[in-house]
């Protein structure tokens, strides 16, 4: 039989959740009633939600299935027993602690290792797990590799621990000082970039020496072994459930959100293999989240992700989700589109810096490309730019970041190759045309996380595109058939 390239859907379309197809028109309306901000548009009014890969996915019907086989006791329910024995079986932990969400799972691992004056290092930061961190009292500091922060930087592994940054640190504050490094998985924050075994296992010889723990996010850790399997030497043949259990192996315990590699809406875990430790977190669990059998879930969201977990770890599962990001990263570079290389797990990173050189950065290019690309196609991405990263402490002054990125996130088994094209067409129709877009200013900004809620106006006008660009290349006859529909 001939070898199959594409990475073609293991799965059929059961049901399927209509959408409002909008017109140009009313999305001006829609973007400029939600203050130039993607994150304030109604949901009804986008075509193509890319904003976030973040409880989004798609259940299968075996997951459907299983919310009718809740066990919704207070205590003991089946459906707990059922996520343990998936996470004991794919994630090697012993203990396993269900919260509400990977947060949940992160405030109690932060309460229960950190002291006040306490390091934490990490390759590179998630947003969350650092404000736990810090809100028990800890500094963060980060120890990814320097290639990280390189856009251009073609590096297999951008997820590494530097262990010389590491090093480094254990030598200022000392081992006791340290409690745990936390270890990304498939670093979002540096666009879905994996960290590789070889590292996985120098970092926990490392620690280990030390008397430092490792705790893992595994919110992302199918994924990152995925990447394991295709880019490093030696695990080309071994199966994605594996791997995952090796990388696991090397480190102490995990917290994650099961909203993004586990194919659920809700939830999450902590996992420890420490008994005493365990016996800690199930203390505190009752006080924040729920007895430690349901954790702020209902029985039947504890099934959904015990089936959900199971089917996470399917290659062929795992080949589609990330090819289908791989196939829209490819469509953009086809036309020269500047994107975050190399292509990553979750999502494609537009260098917005690069695709609108004519607006400077003090008016936010990256929220103007989001902007912009709502009202050319209905699609909405999320800046990941000045903006996000909000002001000095101490100046006041807007922080520029190196990198002014707008994030397409693609949900899992939610859209289609089509849904991609259009996407693409949208994104490459307005580098061609990118000179119309016009820069943002602030009306209101918040004091906290400004991304979230902060409005905007054109700096020119009242429309952050002036006029409809020509609808150019490849899809112009079928543009043309269909009106302006999308
Ligand atoms: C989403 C996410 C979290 C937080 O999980 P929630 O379920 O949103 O609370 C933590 N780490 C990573 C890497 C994530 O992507």
């Amino acid at each position: 039989m001939p070898r199959r390239h594409s990475w073609a859907e293991p799965y059929k379309i059961k049901m399927v959740e209509h959408l409002r197809m909008t017109t140009r028109a009313e999305r001006e309306v829609a973007i400029a009633e939600a203050g130039f901000n993607t994150f304030l548009l109604r949901s009804d009014d986008v075509y193509i939600d890319l904003l976030t890969d973040s409880g989004t996915s798609a259940m299968s019907d075996r997951q459907w299935a299983g919310l009718m086989m809740g066990d919704e006791a207070y205590a003991g329910s089946r459906n707990f027993y059922h996520l343990e024995t998936a996470v004991r079986q794919f994630y090697g932990y012993r203990h396993v602690i269900p919260t509400h969400q990977g947060r949940g799972a992160e405030h109690i691992l932060s309460i229960m290792c950190i002291k006040p004056g306490d390091f934490v290092p990490g390759n590179m930061y998630f947003t969350t797990t650092k404000a736990h961190q810090e809100l028990a009292g800890a500094t963060f500091v980060d120890v990814i590799v320097d290639a990280a922060h390189d856009p251009l930087d073609e590096s297999p592994f951008k997820g590494n621990v530097d262990l010389a940054k590491l090093e480094a640190l254990i030598a200022r504050v000392g081992a006791d000082r340290i409690p745990y490094l936390c270890m990304q998985t498939n670093v979002n924050m540096a666009g879905g970039q994996p960290i590789s075994l070889a590292n996985i296992k120098a970092t926990s010889q490392l620690c280990r020496r030390h008397g430092i723990r490792i705790m893992m996010d595994a919110t992302r850790a199918v994924e990152n072994a995925y990447f394991i399997r295709k880019r490093e030497p030696g695990y080309e043949n071994h199966s994605i459930a594996h791997i995952l259990l090796e990388m696991c192996s090397y480190t102490d315990g995990c917290t994650c959100s099961a909203k993004k590699d586990s194919l659920v809406n809700i939830g999450g875990w902590l996992a420890v293999n420490d008994d005493d430790l365990a016996e800690q977190a199930r203390n505190l669990v009752v006080l924040f989240e729920g007895l430690h059998t349901y954790g702020g879930l209902a029985g039947r969201d504890m099934e959904a992700m015990a089936i959900g977990i199971e089917e996470s770890v399917q290659y062929d599962h795992i080949h589609a989700r990330i090819g289908q990001v791989e196939y829209l990263g490819q469509t953009l570079l086809r036309f020269g589109v500047p994107i975050v290389r190399p292509i990553g797990g979750h999502g494609i990173f537009i260098d917005a810096a690069r695709f609108l050189p004519h607006i400077p950065r003090e008016e936010f290019p990256s929220q103007a490309l989001a902007a912009a690309l709502y009202v050319q196609s209905g699609v909405r991405a999320m800046e990941r730019g000045a903006v996000s990263s909000g002001r000095h402490h101490d100046t006041g002054e807007n922080i520029f970041p190196k990198l002014e990125l707008v994030r397409l996130t693609i949900p899992r088994r939610v859209y289609t190759q089509a849904h991609m094209d259009v996407t693409a067409e949208a994104v490459v129709d307005l580098y061609e045309n990118a000179r119309d877009i016009v820069g943002l200013r602030f009306t209101f900004e918040p004091k906290y996380l400004r991304f979230f809620q902060a409005r905007f106006e054109p700096v020119i006008g009242a429309k952050v595109l002036r006029s409809a660009p020509v609808e150019a290349g490849m899809h112009v006859d079928a543009m043309a058939a269909l009106g302006d529909g999308i």
